[in-house]
């Protein structure tokens, strides 16, 4: 198991709960829940809007008859080339009319029926073998990509279409087009249709993959966020109880196996309710925040430390003994007797009683914060502002 590096904040897998390690939640406020760029760079598709993918689509339904409008021509078919001349005014209407209409999805099912017209139509003029039946199966996983109400619509659509593609294969085979070319022509055609249906299947599955990543992504955040929030002390930034009690399972399980002993520390601040009562609750809050930024600096980079009451404060450094907790502690005493806040304009002194307690590996520490909090209480009963590491 692996300890944070100072000042730096990395989620890790343990047991199939993912803890925090960080040497204190201050370093959380750095800790923001974007979207991490090391994973791949679909943020880049967030500001597409579902209105502009459906955009995307139909000018590329656009470009394509303006394709087969031009071919039709040069081929000297005028039903064909005049339906694609009606297809490609549809195509430009339905490009601007999806940007004015908040209900697409009948405009979607238009620009299906006149996909199915525009390849039955083919089929029947220039022949089975030219590969425009394939935009019937090309077309059909469309409606499965919008959001629709109903479930059943797409496997109805599906079961349409794939009635028409059968109807079509049956009676249209042996029957004769009404024009015909040659070789070199029907296979650049087939070639072309290929080449269109394929941009139609790697379209809708685009659609599919930068959906499912940026939902993943969201999903991420959000979770990190509320992880966030859920572990960390919103006036002092620091982790609360919560998320203390797994850093000393971690700690603790730690310990077992490096056989070191780790140390924790139990801090009250002394006469309090007098700083709330003389001073009033906001500047109570505001020495809170104050101590919290000295405990953050004084516990070491390896350590834990979180607001485990009202005004107690709990940390936990592992590989550490009494000695070691003595230290830290008398520093945070010496660093806050030093020290006087301003608060709106009040000139405010604060000391803290300390009870130390080190747990030697293998042992729990529960029973150890109750020896640290009847330290403490000893501490408080002979004075306060002091630091007492035995009974
Ligand atoms: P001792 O030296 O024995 O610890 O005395 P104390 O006055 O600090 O202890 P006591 O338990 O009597 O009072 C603790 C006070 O802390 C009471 C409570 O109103 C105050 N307190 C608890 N949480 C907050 C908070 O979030 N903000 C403020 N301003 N005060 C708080
Ligand atoms: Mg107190
Ligand atoms: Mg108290």
């Amino acid at each position: 198991m692996l300890f944070c590096s100072p000042n730096k904040l990395t989620a890790s897998m343990q047991a199939g709960k993912e803890f925090y390690f960080m040497s204190n939640a201050n370093n959380a406020k750095s800790k923001t829940t974007k979207i991490h760029k090391s994973d791949v760079n679909f943020s880049a598709f967030e500001k597409i809007t579902e209105k502009e993918v459906y955009q995307i689509g139909s000018l590329s339904c656009l470009i394509g008859h303006i394709v087969y409008f031009i071919i039709f021509n040069l081929l000297n078919v005028p039903v064909l080339a005049g339906y694609n001349m009606f297809s490609m005014i549809f195509y430009v209407m339905l490009t601007y009319i999806l940007t004015k209409v908040k209900r697409r999805s009948s405009f979607i099912f238009a620009a299906l029926a006149e996909i199915t017209v525009f390849a039955c139509l083919s089929i029947r003029y220039v022949g089975w073998n030219k590969g425009f039946a394939l935009f019937l199966i090309f077309i059909l996983p469309i409606p499965f990509f919008m959001p629709l109400k109903k479930f059943s619509v797409p496997y109805i659509l599906s079961a349409v279409i794939i009635s028409i593609f059968t109807v079509m294969k049956t009676y249209m085979m042996n029957v004769e087009s009404y024009y015909t070319f040659s070789d070199s022509i029907n296979n650049a055609m087939y070639l072309m249709n290929i080449f269109f249906g394929a941009f139609i299947l790697i379209y809708i599955s685009s659609i599919y993959m930068v959906n499912r990543e940026m939902m993943h992504l969201k999903i991420k955040a959000k979770n990190e966020s509320l992880q966030k929030l859920a572990s960390v002390d919103p006036l002092t930034q620091l982790f609360n109880r919560r998320a203390m009690m797994d850093f000393l399972k971690i700690i603790q399980s730690y310990s077992e196996e490096s056989g070191n002993p780790y140390v924790i520390g139990l801090g009250d601040i002394d006469d309090f309710k007098h700083i709330n009562d003389t001073y009033g609750h906001y500047a109570g809050d505001e020495i809170l925040r104050n101590i919290s930024e000295i405990l953050t600096e004084c516990v070491p980079s390896e350590g834990y430390v979180c607001r485990w009451g009202g005004e107690e404060f709990l940390f936990a450094v592992p590989s550490a003994n009494c000695e070691a907790g003595k230290r830290i502690a008398e520093n945070i005493i010496e660093k806050l007797r030093s020290k006087q806040f301003t608060i709106d304009e009040q000139k405010i002194t604060a000391t803290m009683t300390i009870g130390i307690c080190e747990v030697a590996a293998g042992d729990d520490f529960e029973k150890h914060i109750i020896i640290a909090d009847n330290r403490l209480y000893a501490g408080k009963h002979n004075g306060k502002n002091q630091v007492v590491t035995k009974d």
